[in-house]
């Protein structure tokens, strides 16, 4: 019901741009406690600040996911704040494309710490909590690009490829706890996504024309809603998988 989600505490990472900050505002919306992460502080300081204003309750804890410490202390902080942790969000992000020969191995470090590190870190640090209230809710962002693979898109599709098959495996496990997992697979989303990669005019220019392609590309907003409508329902239902594309998305 629309109640469902009132006094939950939700920690969302990635939370200062595009599908996190979405998330964040959709679930004050509903009456949760949020928690904000990412490493812009302004940014997320701002969006609490906005949250705030409008009644809600919110909390920015600047966070580097791929950093062990800092994803333990942000879902600590979390807890220490509300009380609690209900649901987690791992929303943090990168996509540097490129073709594998001659790649950039610095950016495919990052990509696997962003988009698989840090989404463990985060797990692993919320799981304990879940086990202990028995219950729990972990939403994983992986993408289309974790079921569809193309050439130049070679370690994004395999960063989000893991994020598919750890979902699976950590719905099993958490099962007979009351913990549910929903990995969540976006199309195209118009974010700060696309910018990753303003250095590459080639890339820029391929992403321009996939999008021209599309015609109305999602909104962070779409997404966040499919979030949201996900986490509402009531603890027997688990939606397992949203894979949600821009209806032009070939
Ligand atoms: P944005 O670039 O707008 O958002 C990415 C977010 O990740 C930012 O808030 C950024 O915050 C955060 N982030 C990056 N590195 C770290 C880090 N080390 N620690 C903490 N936070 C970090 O892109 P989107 O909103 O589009 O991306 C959200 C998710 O959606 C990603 O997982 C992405 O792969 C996925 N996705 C997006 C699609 C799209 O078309 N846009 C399609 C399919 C999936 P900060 O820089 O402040 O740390």
């Amino acid at each position: 019901g629309s109640d469902a989600l009132s006094g939950k505490v939700v920690a969302i990472t990635g939370a200062s741009s595009g599908i996190g900050a979405a998330t964040a505002r959709a679930f004050a919306d509903a009456g949760a406690h949020v928690a904000l992460a990412a490493r812009r502080a302004d940014r997320i300081e701002a969006i609490a600040d906005e949250l705030r204003a409008q009644g809600a309750s919110a909390v920015a804890i600047p966070t580097d996911i791929t950093d062990e410490a800092s994803a333990n202390a942000f879902i600590a902080g979390t807890q220490e704040q509300f009380g609690g942790l209900d649901v987690l969000v791992n929303n943090a992000g990168l996509m540097l494309l490129g073709p594998v020969n001659g790649g950039d191995t610095e950016a495919w470090r990052q990509m696997l710490d962003v988009n698989c590190l840090g989404l463990l870190y985060c797990t692993h640090a919320a799981l304990p909590i879940m086990r202990e209230q028995r219950s729990g809710h972990i939403v994983n962002v992986s993408s289309v690009a974790g079921r569809t693979a193309a050439a130049g898109v070679a370690v994004y599709n395999l960063t989000k490829w893991g994020v598919v098959g750890f979902s699976e495996a950590l719905r099993q496990e958490g099962l007979r706890h009351g913990i549910r997992v929903t990995l969540v697979e976006p199309g195209f989303v118009e974010t700060e996504l696309q910018s990753h990669n303003d250095g590459d005019e080639r890339i820029a220019a391929m992403m321009a024309a996939r999008k021209e392609e599309i015609g109305k590309v999602l909104d962070a907003e779409d997404i966040a809603d499919a979030i949201v409508y996900a986490c509402a329902a009531p603890p027997h239902v688990s939606m397992n998988e949203l894979l949600i594309r821009p209806t032009g998305q070939a």
